[in-house]
């Protein structure tokens, strides 16, 4: 059975449609990636489907575990399991990472020992003993600040994941760390939502879908829709937009 349905998905903001009717679904552990370009509405997705604050869908139905989640709160999503990795990751003034490790783990009622956050350290490449005393704050790069958090979604084991631009702002070595970060979640079981601008990240998907103007408008394995994104003047032109 699915783990995630979206189906005819509206989001307006002020006058502006943002999502036209979204419509996918994902398995557990299966990495659905949503591809596009910069601003057809992928982080909009991502927060309505987190329930971030005035991202409430006017039309349409999220579906968890065959449960419909429109009217629950953020918190009450993130307690079934629903967590999402922000294409900024945030800042925090005066949080250690200890500190920020650790509220990862009291969300889901777990103990907090140092061996649990060592070892979510150790994953995504970030040595515990130079790191666990430092600020998550602008003295950290984008970079660490990304694999820091990718450490807090391990400890929070999510059921689904979206990850939105997980690529974004981040070098190769850190790359590496995110391509290995998907096939943990997707080997722990967690579904993957992949959102990203990027065909590099389709490879590490099962299934993809083009999305232009707040719609999808193709959907396939990731190679054709590869090729798909690759081959358009502008990925959501119209064939015959792109003769010269
Ligand atoms: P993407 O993540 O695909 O780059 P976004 O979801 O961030 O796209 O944005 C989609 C569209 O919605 C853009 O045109 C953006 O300007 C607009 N938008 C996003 N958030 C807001 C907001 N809070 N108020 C008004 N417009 C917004
Ligand atoms: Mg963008
Ligand atoms: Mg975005």
């Amino acid at each position: 059975s699915k783990l995630l349905e979206v189906k005819d998905l509206h989001l307006k903001i002020e006058d502006a449609e943002i999502l036209k009717g979204m419509e996918f679904s994902l398995e557990k552990g299966e990495v659905f990636a949503l591809i596009g370009p910069n601003g057809c509405g992928k982080s909009t997705l991502a927060y309505t489907l987190m329930g971030i604050n005035n991202y409430h869908p006017q039309k349409g139905e999220m579906i968890f575990k065959g449960e419909k989640i429109n009217d629950l709160k953020i918190n009450e999503r993130a307690k079934k399991g629903i967590t999402l990795a922000w294409q900024e990751p945030a800042r925090y003034q005066g949080v250690t990472v200890r500190e920020f490790l650790a509220l990862g783990l009291k969300s889901k009622g777990e103990e907090v020992t140092e061996e649990k956050l060592k070892d979510a350290l150790n994953k995504v490449a970030i040595n515990p003993y130079q790191y666990l005393n430092r600020f998550v704050d602008k003295s950290l790069s984008g970079g660490e600040r990304k694999r820091i958090e990718l450490a807090s979604l391990i400890l929070m084991h999510p059921e689904l994941i979206i990850l939105d631009e997980p690529d974004s702002g981040v070098d190769v070595v850190a790359l590496n760390n995110i391509a290995d970060m998907i096939s943990y979640f997707k080997e722990s079981g967690s579904g993957i939502l992949l959102i990203t601008h990027s065909e590099e990240m389709l490879k590490y998907a099962d299934q993809a879908a083009l999305v232009c103007e707040g719609e999808i408008i193709r959907q396939g394995n990731p190679s054709d829709i590869s090729e798909y994104f690759k081959s358009f003047c502008y990925p959501c032109a119209k064939e015959e937009e792109c003769e010269t």
